[in-house]
């Protein structure tokens, strides 16, 4: 997509967890000039490229002099710190790692604005309440509706879905994505998330947020104003428009590549309430929004280790909620402060998350 542009964009730096031929003939083909492997300890001669290793890479890459926007699409809590260090250097985040904002939405934002920084959400829902918004101030708004497909889970009953297996979690009916977030869709631990996200980035109440089930994800989110109009973004379920539009925003750019929307071939939209009682990591993760403090981070951190545990057959589909309810239950909310206290927050949750799994 970005090499559809290339009089607009150029690819400065690439990083990576592992993979690094990969990374490294990525870098190549599009002239990236730093590449980064969190999960190295030494580079390899790698000719003019740059090359750094260990997660403080991931700062270099993100506060590198010559970047103006970087795209965050790290998984989980490993992503927030290159998402404040970018923020802080003044740059424009293309956050599709919307953990940074659940687990530590107030420090992010204020990290934003000490540093001019700028955050656009990449993340489907968001980009569409952007969108929607197109620079209208909050005060105008009533409620956002953010839509969920429900994931493959939908029509399934309580007793079904407790004992779903590892693949069919996996098997999400209408967007292709990396198995953390397809089973968080299962679970709709994914939406609360985007709820948490939403709070922080559109600076509305969680009263003022609401969830739609909407199995054809055509319409990615509502904002319904005070006069009581209604708009919403439709299209069809691809990330390319919300990649792109995160990169442009408030601009919008020619591009003939993205999919297409034809309303015919779209058929009839149905929208349904959410089962809150079936989904119950949905109702725990908004509560903990509500909550607030080191509250989110403790429901990410939960979630992101009994996922696991699910993705590696070490508990049952219905577990995840169960282990995320354990380890909030035993949490005793702090105050968000800083970075460490989110993190030791993370690390406290890691460890229960784990004792529960491995007790079951
Ligand atoms: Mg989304």
């Amino acid at each position: 997509m970005l090499g559809r542009h290339p009089e607009r964009f150029s690819v400065k730096a690439l990083t990576a967890y592992g993979s690094r031929d990969l990374l490294l003939e990525q870098a190549k083909e599009c002239g990236a000039q730093y590449v980064c492997l969190v999960g190295e300890h030494e580079g390899p001669d790698t000719g003019d490229v740059a090359y750094g290793t260990g997660p403080e890479c991931l700062i270099e890459a993100a506060t590198h002099p010559e970047v103006s926007v970087v795209i965050n699409a790290i998984v989980g809590a490993a992503g927030l710190r290159a998402t404040i260090a970018a923020l802080r250097a003044g740059k424009r985040v293309a956050l599709a790692n919307k953990e940074s904002l659940v687990m530590a939405g107030d420090l992010v934002t204020r990290a934003a604005r000490d540093g001019g920084g700028e955050i656009v959400p990449v993340d489907s829902e968001h980009s569409a309440v952007l969108q929607c918004l197109s620079g209208r101030s909050v005060d105008e708004v009533r409620r956002l509706i953010l839509t969920a497909s429900g994931g493959p889970f939908r029509e399934w009953s309580r007793d079904r879905l407790h004992d779903a297996t590892v693949e069919e979690a996996l098997r999400h009916p209408t967007w292709d994505m990396g198995p953390k977030i397809t089973v968080d869709s299962a679970t709709l631990a994914n939406k609360a998330l985007e709820v948490i996200e939403a709070h922080y980035l559109f600076k509305l109440g969680y009263g003022r947020i609401d969830v739609v089930v909407h199995p054809q994800s055509i319409v990615h989110g509502f904002v319904e104003f005070t006069d009581g109009s209604v708009l919403a973004q439709v299209g069809v379920p691809s990330m390319e428009l919300p990649i792109l539009y995160a990169l442009t925003h408030p601009e919008r750019l020619d591009d003939d590549g993205t999919p297409r929307f034809d309303p015919v071939t779209a058929g009839t939209l149905t929208f349904e309430p959410v089962r809150r009682d079936d989904f119950p990591a949905f109702a725990l993760g908004v509560s903990a929004g509500t909550a607030g403090g080191t509250a989110p981070a403790v429901y990410n951190a939960s979630n992101e280790v009994a996922v696991q545990a699910f993705l590696d057959g070490r508990i049952p589909f219905r577990a995840i909620s169960e282990i995320m309810q354990g380890v909030l239950e035993s949490h005793d909310v702090q105050p968000a402060t800083d970075v460490e206290a989110v993190l030791a927050a993370d690390a406290w949750a890691r460890q229960r998350g784990e004792l529960l799994c491995s007790s079951r």
